[in-house]
């Protein structure tokens, strides 16, 4: 597994809502722990998916 040079970006997404509203509650033994503050889910496993950098919006060309 290699890095990409900043060639998009990775989403976290809630595997219940499909939320991004995902934030990182604690890392514990057991791993990294993700709360959704829309479906207030809680757990280490969470979708993730990539997504590509928009242009800048409003530039000319
Ligand atoms: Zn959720």
């Amino acid at each position: 597994m290699r890095r990409r040079p900043r060639k998009g970006r990775s989403v976290r997404l809630c595997p219940q809502c499909g939320s991004a509203q995902i934030s990182l509650v604690a890392g514990s033994i057991v791993g990294q722990v993700y709360h959704c503050q829309k479906c207030d889910y809680v757990g280490s496993l969470v979708f993730e998916t990539e997504v590509s950098e928009d242009p800048k919006p409003g530039d000319p060309g």
